[in-house]
């Protein structure tokens, strides 16, 4: 799917809240809009509040209007996550969590098998290819 502007892909994260559930694995390049698509996925799930990058905290969580939670994590340049790996995997075990993760690379022994990756690559006219891989 081609994603032309960011309003694009806030709608494409937008569109996507009524499917989700469990996890959802964001790839792509640093800048390419995995953040973006995270802001749309919360505004479509019904959270006010705004969502910025995790980037420093690692992780964020919001609160939706249903009584579930969006987890946000960031593990960009992460080698070894140390607690925050058992901070996921606590969090991973709740049915009532939405979890996304940014830079996954070091965390992916704990995923479960079954989740939905999305990945996101420039195009060279600048706009974004989104593919929902599973
Ligand atoms: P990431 O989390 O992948 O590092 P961000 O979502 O934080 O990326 O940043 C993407 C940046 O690119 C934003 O500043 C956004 O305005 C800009 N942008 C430009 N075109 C697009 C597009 N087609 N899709 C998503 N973001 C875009
Ligand atoms: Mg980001």
């Amino acid at each position: 799917m081609k994603i032309n502007s960011e309003q694009e892909m806030l709608d494409a994260g937008k569109a996507m809240a009524d499917k989700v559930s469990g996890v959802i694995e964001l790839i792509g390049d640093v800048g390419v809009g995995k953040t973006t698509f995270v802001r749309g996925l919360a505004e479509g799930l019904g959270i006010k509040e705004p969502v910025t990058s995790p980037s420093f905290t690692i992780s964020k969580a919001y609160a939706l209007p249903d009584g579930r939670t969006l987890v946000h994590y960031d593990f960009y340049r992460l080698n070894d996550p140390g607690l925050l790996s058992e901070d996921l995997v606590e969090n991973l075990a709740n049915p009532k969590n939405i979890v996304v993760i940014e830079w996954s690379d070091s965390v992916k022994d704990v995923l479960p098998e079954n989740h939905t990756i999305i990945n996101i690559k420039y195009n060279d006219d600048g706009s974004r290819e989104l593919e929902v891989l599973k």
